[in-house]
């Protein structure tokens, strides 16, 4: 299988578990976004290239919620 890196504008979050940037790797139910060092760590459901999920996974500080306050004027 065919593995491609990430083009170096897209913004990817390194892996939770070793650092590294993430690559994509065409598979026959299509592609998905994984750590090139170990199968074990975090890869997406195969089909469009879905860095947002990944970043999701991966972010090392997660969005709890919408942090909006809304002000009393
Ligand atoms: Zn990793």
């Amino acid at each position: 299988m065919s593995e491609f890196s990430i083009q170096p504008n897209i913004p990817c979050e390194p892996c939770k578990e070793c650092g590294a940037r993430p690559v994509i790797e065409q598979t026959r139910k299509g592609f998905v976004v994984k750590c090139p060092t170990s199968k074990k760590h975090f890869s997406t459901e195969p089909g469009m290239v879905n860095v947002e999920e990944w970043n999701r996974y991966n972010q090392t500080t997660p969005v709890i919620g919408n942090q909006i306050k809304i002000k009393a004027s």
